[in-house]
């Protein structure tokens, strides 16, 4: 049988589909060419372009319209072009670079991998691409049961829904943290100037000292002494002005990030690039698990803090240590 036309667009044009995975299909299914051969690549690939099918052919390099009845439409014809210009890019895979290292088996501790499978779906007379996600099993067998592209998905989006903002909360979170960022840049600002007034005052006095010195009405020792007791509040000044400008620029930069992903996540797992996705995952969990059909992972620290009180990693230890600096308050840089 020769080659369907019609059928060849329509599977390219689905994007899902390789051309040797069409020709395979093609081939499969009983069709070759006029000469009997099996349908190559290349030959699949001079079908793919050829303006005639949709009624229109090339003459010394222009497009007519011939006086023929189309085989498929302009449209069809147009989304294969840009499919296959799509395959002449480097390839990016979605599905398989999105969970790169980041979920583990929780049977066997193995990378969790993904799989693509080709099935035939006698219902639809359709070739489907089916994606799984399951144990590497590089230390031999292990029992965990695959999972598919869908069931994860479905599992991130409910998981995740729990740290999402809403529109206001986000903008309203925002509003808070700049209008805090610039009274905490003015406090700053005050603080340095009355620190170089002090500065400025011991500095007089230091000053004062050494005309009394040079005027002999201060003894050696005297002099030697009250300089030393001047030099160390001096010290004491010159340590308190380190510029905290660029820890509270990082502060807002954080606290704008942490508002931001948890605004934006599920937007992005739905329609993010494959690393974006990674990114936010990585950024918002961790110890992603793959164990009896299920992912499970924890959120991380800030983003723990948008669940419920008693799902939080920890509840309210955490005020009082400096540990974690990622999201601290500015205050506590006075
Ligand atoms: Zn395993």
């Amino acid at each position: 049988m020769a080659v369907p036309i019609e059928k060849a667009f329509k599977l390219a044009a689905t994007g899902t589909y390789s051309l040797g995975n069409i020709a395979n299909i093609l081939h499969d299914e009983g069709f070759s060419t006029k000469k009997e051969k099996e349908v190559s690549k290349s030959h699949l690939q001079v079908i793919l372009k050829r303006p005639t099918y949709y009624g229109y052919f090339l003459h010394n390099c222009e497009l007519f319209e011939g006086n023929y009845e189309p085989i498929i439409s302009k449209t069809l014809f147009d989304i294969v072009q840009d499919k296959l210009e799509d395959r002449s890019k480097p390839k990016k895979v979605e599905w398989v670079r999105e969970f790169v290292r980041l979920i583990r088996c929780g049977n066997c501790g193995c990378a969790v991998t993904t799989t693509l499978k080709r099935k035939y779906i006698k219902k639809t007379k359709e070739w489907k691409i089916f994606i799984y996600h399951h144990c590497a099993h590089r230390k031999g067998n292990c029992e965990e049961k695959p999972l598919t592209h869908k069931e994860l998905k479905a599992i991130l989006f409910s998981q995740v829904e729990r740290i999402l903002l809403d529109k206001e909360t986000w903008q309203l979170g925002l509003e808070i943290v700049r209008q805090k960022y610039a009274k905490e840049i003015q406090n700053n600002k005050n603080q340095h100037f009355f620190y170089s007034l002090e500065q400025q005052r011991i500095r007089d006095k230091l000053q004062r000292i050494i005309d009394m010195r040079t005027n002999g009405e201060l003894t050696k020792e005297e002099f030697i002494d009250q300089k030393d007791k001047i030099l160390v509040q001096l010290s004491k000044f010159e340590n308190k002005t380190i510029d905290v400008n660029q820890s509270l620029k990082t502060w807002l930069e954080l606290m704008e990030d942490f508002l931001n992903t948890a605004f934006q996540i599920q937007e992005i797992l739905e329609h993010g690039k494959p690393e974006q996705k990674q990114k936010v995952l990585a950024k918002i969990g961790e110890n992603f698990i793959l164990k009896d059909e299920k992912l499970t992972f924890s959120f991380k620290k800030p983003h723990d803090v948008l669940l419920q009180p008693e799902m939080r990693q920890e509840v309210l230890l955490d005020l009082d240590s400096n540990q974690d600096k990622r999201i601290q308050s500015p205050l506590s840089y006075h």
